[in-house]
């Protein structure tokens, strides 16, 4: 026998009804931004390497060790399946020219790629919402971004979220940042982790990100980036934050907030919470107002976001949020098969009307009994039983069964409709 087919590790099959929750939060998601203004951009799934390189930085977890890099067998180019989509976002205005004539708010939604240890919010295919702001340099649009993540908290209905922000300042801060960091933690090598040791030359800030309890008290006495701020990166924070503080909208300063991507300045944030174990940021994101330029371009400022959908999800479930079972309004019973020619363009007015109908199909043993139809219409979760019985079309009528109310409490009742009456009904049930 031939081996079994399964999906890859890490990549999973969204099935019903599981799917229908993606499809509630996508909607939501959708059309709140585009409530902010925000539109939609939707680039490749494969993107030439170089791009990540380029974009993410050589010594970053994502291009060291996460990304999925083949060669085109055909061609030899060398291509990877993105691990984020806010690079594809950048290398896609550049091509189309897209802030020529002033900034730009995108939205994308969409599978990204990394390859990881699978855990609980940890996969190898996950899905990001994705916000991106291109071409506009003020903290008011940091706080846009913010806030807009925080509307969409309230709107799911989720709660126990908190927001963490901090400012990486500029390069050259960074840079002065970097050596007094450097000099520190030689001061007291005997006390880093193998991790910390070999990033102590290439990316010394990612160290104080560490989750090695060990290392805490130590990266608790480091130096701080937030000391080596000049006063426009100081300026840019404080901006931000009272227009959080305007909105209302409660957030930790945290100093040691680097964020995992090379290209973040300035703003950098997270939304995290505690109900998801160690995978606990639901979104993240910050201002990289260097990665046009380092794609290859010239300087645009940017800044966005990025959310974790199973997270999300995962999270909406805990909290008992996600919406019930997506029924069919009606199901239709047909006990004999011959009826269908009369049947189904009844069907069809009623879903002209707006009036979910899932038609009874027979199984390979026939159209089936009247009371295993029953069984799948109550099985569908929907609202009434359309019956098309040999009386019934013999008069020129269908009956109405309510199987449930829409609280589910009620009696079933049944009413006699003639067929001209259906669309009459189907306009009351939509009103
Ligand atoms: P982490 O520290 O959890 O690895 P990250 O810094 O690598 O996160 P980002 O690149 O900022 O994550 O991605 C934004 C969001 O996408 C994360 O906050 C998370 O919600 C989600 N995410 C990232 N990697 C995964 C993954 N492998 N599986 C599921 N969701 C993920
Ligand atoms: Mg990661």
């Amino acid at each position: 026998m031939a081996e079994k087919l399964c999906a890859v590790k890490g990549m999973n099959d969204i099935l019903p009804p599981a799917s229908s929750h993606w499809e509630w939060l996508e909607d939501k998601l959708r059309s709140l931004v585009q409530g902010y203004g925000y539109r939609n951009l939707r680039t490749p799934i494969v993107e030439p390497t170089a791009l990540f390189i380029r974009g993410l930085g050589e010594v970053t977890d994502i291009v060291e060790k996460e990304m999925y890099s083949f060669e085109d067998r055909l061609n030899g180019e060398h291509l990877t399946l993105r691990p984020e989509n806010t690079a594809g976002v950048v290398r896609a205005a550049i091509e189309h020219s897209l802030t020529y004539d002033g900034g730009k708010r995108l939205y994308y939604m969409g599978p990204m790629f990394r390859h990881e240890r699978p855990q609980r919010g940890r996969y190898r295919q996950f899905h990001q919402f994705g916000a991106e702001a291109l071409g506009y340099a003020g903290p008011d649009i940091d706080a846009e971004l913010i806030i807009m993540a925080c509307d969409l908290w309230r709107t799911l209905g989720l709660t126990g979220i908190e927001l963490e922000i901090n400012s990486l300042g500029q390069a050259t801060e960074r840079q002065q940042h970097r050596k007094a960091l450097i000099d520190y933690l030689e001061g007291h090598i005997d006390l880093l982790d193998e991790d910390a040791r070999r990033r102590l030359h290439s990316n010394p800030l990612r160290i104080l990100d560490t989750k090695n309890p060990a290392m805490q008290e130590l990266v608790e006495g480091a130096p701080r980036l937030m000391d080596h701020l000049g006063a426009e990166s100081l300026a840019h924070f404080e901006r931000l934050r009272a227009l959080l503080d305007a909105h209302g909208v409660g957030y930790r300063i945290n100093p040691r907030l680097v964020r995992g991507m090379d290209y973040y300045n300035l703003s950098v944030f997270e939304f995290v919470t505690r109900q998801l174990g160690s995978q606990g940021t639901v979104c993240a994101g910050g201002r990289y107002d260097g990665l046009f330029a380092q794609i290859g371009a010239k300087t645009v400022p940017a800044v966005g976001w990025a959310m974790g959908m199973e997270r999300v999800l995962e999270l909406l479930n805990e909290q008992s949020l996600l919406p019930r079972q997506l029924a069919p309004d009606a199901y239709a019973v047909v006990p004999d098969a011959a009826h269908l020619p009369k049947v189904m363009p009844v069907l069809r007015i009623l879903r002209q009307c707006g009036v979910g109908v899932q038609m009874h199909a027979a199984g390979a043993e026939g159209q089936g009994s009247m009371k295993s139809q029953f069984k799948k219409a109550d099985a569908s979760g929907a609202r009434y039983a359309l019956i098309f019985g040999a009386d019934e079309l013999a008069q020129g009528r269908v009956s109405v069964k309510t199987l449930r109310q829409p609280d589910g409490s009620g009696t079933p009742m049944q009413i006699l409709l003639s067929l001209e009456e259906v669309p009459e009904w189907a306009n009351r049930l939509k009103t």
